[in-house]
């Protein structure tokens, strides 16, 4: 939208300041290339990054957005892997200021603000031995991550991070801070599990929270054959809803642990999590580490709240990645020398096919239950090939696509957080069935205007 005479003008970074208790960053300020950068390296210069402390400012920022016209990005963890939290020559309404966190320890429930991490709640739950299932990285931020569905090492046993959201706090196009649930505004409650940032900035949420304290999780490696992979998926499909695993088809990367002779080879790198009775867990890990001769064998006791603290990197590797997401209904063993054959040919730094065995309580609600439409997927698949030369693309585009057609069997469907910068045609895959048409009624009715646009967007019904 250009400015026209009658558009108020978009308050200079000192004139926000004076109004704003929380910080506000400009292009002249020596914090301004720090505070513009998100996980992905994408490089833009935003007009300001504004860091409100509290719902108020945030609707402040929301109305001068509206108002003005100038693009808003919103920010709760950076970890957009289309570069959506940050903007050229807009706004950044950046939560990072709110990390307030109220547990209720007999309630079991908490308040948490959307500036915090998923590792940063984590790990204040883990101290009450509690918890919420996030996905599998803890800087990733609870605003985008839950809005969007959130699948992570829980999610056999508890659902989506979604499952166990009870109320969120919204600020409105309007400008409005508003409590939604299921019964104050169903829609837009129904609409924010899993539709994203469309419908308004998420402030707080109120998650129920389960009582998770020790588990059986950790690293198992083994060697990547077509017969192992096909075997993992279905161990991990008919094992206990404890259980839930995370799968990487690649090739082994230097690791301190790794024998020096196996890195490059092949391997099925796995992440598990047996969350219930150590010793029932051990049986049902049981089969996995009987595949075949394990590489690594990190499966043990620990506390769940310590599963981020292994391995986190501050910023992603310094390549582009094409990357397709999808969703399968079986891995079979042709599928498996399908993706070692396409690991064979791959010209990456790294190339990885990433299988995510769901169901379990995903499953237990119907489809349309939340904005989240895939629940009867059993089997979710990221492959992704990294670049650093851009003349490269192509060819890894080619190269995923290739592979995600042959293992979604032609289906198109994806889960919208691992959705890269996609048109608007992709991002309607996202939302299977009446969901797609359902969010754009919510969307005509809280965001005519389409002010939450940066975003993988559901444009307003009628637009
Ligand atoms: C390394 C890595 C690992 C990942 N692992 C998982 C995983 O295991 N499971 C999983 O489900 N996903 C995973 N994801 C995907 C992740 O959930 C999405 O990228 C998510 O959008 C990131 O949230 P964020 O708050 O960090 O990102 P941001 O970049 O801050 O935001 C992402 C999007 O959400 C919007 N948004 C963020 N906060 C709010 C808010 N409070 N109100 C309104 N809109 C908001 C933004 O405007 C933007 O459009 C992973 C991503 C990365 C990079």
């Amino acid at each position: 939208m250009q400015q026209s005479s009658q558009t108020p003008k978009t308050p200079s970074v000192a004139q926000l300041g004076q109004v704003l208790t929380g910080e506000v960053i400009g292009p002249e300020d020596s914090g301004y290339d720090e505070a513009r950068a998100v996980f992905y390296g994408i490089d833009r210069k935003p007009a300001a990054i504004v860091r409100p402390t509290d719902a108020d400012e945030v609707a402040y920022v929301v109305s001068i957005a509206r108002d003005t016209g100038i693009e808003l990005a919103v920010r709760s963890g950076g970890h957009s892997i289309a570069g959506h939290s940050v903007t050229d020559g807009g706004l950044v309404l950046d939560l990072s200021a709110m990390k307030e966190m109220r547990i209720d320890d007999e309630k079991r429930t908490v308040w948490a603000q959307t500036g915090l991490t998923a590792g940063e709640l984590t790990g204040a739950l883990g101290r009450h031995g509690l918890a919420v299932g996030f996905g599998d990285t803890g800087s990733v931020g609870i605003g985008g991550l839950t809005l969007g569905g959130g699948a992570g090492f829980l999610s056999r046993k508890f659902g989506l991070t979604i499952d166990s959201l009870l109320a969120a706090e919204l600020v409105t196009a309007d400008g409005k801070v508003t409590e939604v649930d299921s019964e104050n505004h169903p829609d837009l409650f129904w609409a924010i599990r899993g539709g994203g940032g469309n419908f308004g900035v998420a402030t707080r949420f109120l998650f129920r929270l389960q009582e998770v304290d020790e588990i059986l999780g950790g690293m198992l490696i083994l060697p990547a054959t077509a017969d192992n992979i096909s075997s993992f998926v279905e161990l991990a499909a008919s094992a206990p809803e404890e259980l839930t695993t995370i799968a990487n088809v690649m090739k082994a990367p230097p690791m301190p642990f790794l024998p020096e002779d196996l890195v490059g080879r092949p391997v099925l790198f796995s992440i598990l999590v047996y969350a219930g009775e150590v010793e029932t867990g051990a049986e049902v890990v049981a089969p996995f580490r009987g595949l075949d001769t394990p590489i690594v064998d990190m499966v043990e006791p620990g506390i769940y709240a310590g599963i981020y603290e292994a391995g986190e990197e501050e910023q992603a590797p310094p390549f582009t990645f094409a990357v397709r997401n999808l969703f399968a209904d079986d891995i079979d063993k042709s599928d498996g020398d399908a993706i070692l054959e396409a690991l064979e040919t791959s010209t990456a730094p790294m190339a990885v096919t990433q299988i995510r065995v769901m169901g379990g309580a995903v499953a237990r609600m119907p489809d349309d239950a939340t904005a989240y439409g895939h629940r009867s997927r059993p089997i979710m698949i990221n492959v992704a090939s990294a670049y650093a030369d851009p003349t490269e693309r192509t060819t890894h585009e080619a190269w995923v696509d290739t592979l995600a057609k042959t293992l979604g069997r032609g289906g198109e469907e994806a889960y919208v957080n691992f959705l890269g910068d996609v048109a608007e045609a992709r991002v309607r895959q996202a939302y299977p069935g009446g969901t797609w048409d359902r969010l754009r009624e919510v969307k005509r009715r809280y965001d005519p205007g389409n002010l939450f646009r940066l975003n993988q967007n559901i444009p307003p019904a009628g637009a």
